[in-house]
């Protein structure tokens, strides 16, 4: 039942990426009078090792979870009817799907997913039986020795997500109500609550009051809303809720001639490899990997309001500025080959480690935290929160409220476990659309040197 939550008069969101400015820009519409503030840690937003920046990211409603399917809808049609899409931030190319031969998890995500979209936009999807069908609507692509068969999506799309992230930036700051401010949270600040918590009933909780920086200086807000997607876990305990894993992206120089080609290609997704490319923009085409992604351990101090005690957890966190290992690489370089040979044996002039931050299930983390009222976490973007950009906000802001409609909020809670289950790490992010090795690890990987390429 709807209980709308009162809003603090200060809220702190930590982190500009597109949890954090969704967030920021839905709170200052509805509440104007509110003083809202966005702290980064980078020197610019868009920041250049965000999650949310990059030349591109597929837009798309194909979800095998129709709650997913239906929000994607909804931010699609943004895309495509007001300014959000304008610019070139979003093109509608379509999106081809494509599974393995056998009865796969994979298999089973496409058919579902399709019949997701083809309840929302039934004259804009074709299912594909065959590889030769698969073929049929990709001229110019090879499609992978292993596919089986697979549908096309002509309403799908991709958007430039630099220009995406730049773009809400640019709208924030027109509106000129919400604060910028540049620092790196080092931890959450807690004090003793003797209130009504979170509206959950529970007293004497620590309410987070605000945060202190690396360079010891300290903010309070009523509320802290941290949107810090993969660099979370080292500011909230979350593990076997959430983790980093570093996804391989690669990226070959094109001419001119070879962009016009490509342009209006579908984007391919391939659910047997993970691989998958998007039309190029800015002569860089881009071939990445959706899969269980590598880990980068890290030991931390435990945060909460007993961080200082001295107890320590290994944890995975981002590491940016390394190049894609050896065994990515070599997929990369594989599904060059499979899908666009013509580009075999172009250099790779750019890889990068972009980092997920995975859930159990590839749903986002969108609550309170139980224990500390005044916290609230906007996070778990398990590598597909990009497309929902001009809706995020609305939905968090929904949940902050108390509001948020139940297929989402039962999706986006806080995750419940059996006593001490919740310390137990969990594998990789089965949502049914993964790939690949599972547990390989990073600095593991980048130490087996150049591969034979
Ligand atoms: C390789 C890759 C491909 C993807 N493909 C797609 C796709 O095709 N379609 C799609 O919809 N989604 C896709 N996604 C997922 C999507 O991009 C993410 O879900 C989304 O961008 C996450 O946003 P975020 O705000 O949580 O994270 P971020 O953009 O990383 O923002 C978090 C921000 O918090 C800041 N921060 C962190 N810690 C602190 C601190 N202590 N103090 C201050 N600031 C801090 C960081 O600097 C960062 O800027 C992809 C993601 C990746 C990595």
């Amino acid at each position: 039942m709807a209980r709308t939550l009162p809003l603090p008069q200060s809220v702190l969101i930590v982190g500009g990426g597109v949890f954090g400015l969704s967030t920021a820009l839905a709170l200052s519409n509805r509440h104007p009078d509110s003083q809202v503030t966005v702290l980064e840690q980078a020197q610019t937003i868009p920041n250049p090792h965000g999650s949310s920046v990059d030349s591109s990211r597929i837009v798309r409603a194909d979800y095998a979870n129709a709650a997913y399917a239906k929000l994607a809808a909804d931010a699609i049609a943004r895309w495509r009817t007001t300014d959000w899409g304008k610019e070139g931030r979003y093109s509608e190319n379509g999106l081809v799907l494509v599974y393995p031969n056998g009865d796969s998890t994979a298999g089973q995500y496409v058919r579902k997913s399709y019949e997701n979209v083809k309840a929302l936009e039934a004259d804009k999807v074709e299912f594909l039986p065959t590889k030769a069908d698969v073929e049929r609507v990709m001229p110019g692509y090879g499609v992978g020795s292993d596919v089986a068969g697979g549908y096309v999506n002509w309403g799908s799309g991709w958007s430039d997500a630099e220009a995406g992230v730049r773009f809400t930036r640019e709208l924030l700051e027109k509106e000129g109500k919400v604060v910028f401010k540049t620092g790196q949270v080092e931890r959450v600040l807690f004090a003793e609550d003797k209130g009504q918590g979170n509206g959950n009933g529970k007293r004497n909780q620590s309410r987070a009051t605000g945060v202190r920086l690396s360079d010891g200086t300290t903010i309070t807000a009523g509320l802290i809303v941290l949107a810090t997607g993969a660099w979370t876990p080292k500011l909230v305990d979350l593990r076997g809720k959430a983790q980093s894993t570093g996804q391989a992206l690669a990226y070959v120089r094109i001419t001119d001639e070879e962009e016009r080609r490509l342009a209006h290609m579908p984007t391919l997704l391939n659910f047997s490899t993970g691989m998958f490319i998007i039309p190029p923009r800015n002569n860089l085409l881009k071939v990445a990997r959706h899969a269980y992604g590598y880990l980068n351990p890290k030991r931390v101090p435990v945060p909460g309001p007993k961080g200082d005690a001295g107890a320590t957890m290994e944890v995975s966190l981002p590491e940016t500025d390394v190049p894609v290992p050896p065994e990515g690489e070599k997929a990369c370089r594989n599904a060059l080959r499979e899908m666009l040979p013509a580009f075999a044996d172009r250099p790779f002039c750019q890889t990068r480690i972009c980092w997920y931050t995975d859930t159990p299930k590839g749903d986002f983390i969108i609550s309170y935290h139980p224990n500390h009222p005044g916290l609230f976490l906007a996070t778990g973007g398990s590598g597909h929160g990009y497309k929902f950009l001009p809706v995020l906000g609305e939905k968090i802001v929904d949940a902050i409220e108390g509001n948020l409609e139940d297929g989402l909020r039962e999706l986006w809670e806080w995750p419940a476990f059996a006593e001490g289950e919740e310390l137990v790490p969990f594998e990789g992010c089965e949502d049914g659309s993964r790939s690949g090795p599972k547990g390989l690890k990073l600095m593991e990987e980048l130490a087996k040197g150049k591969a034979l390429l």
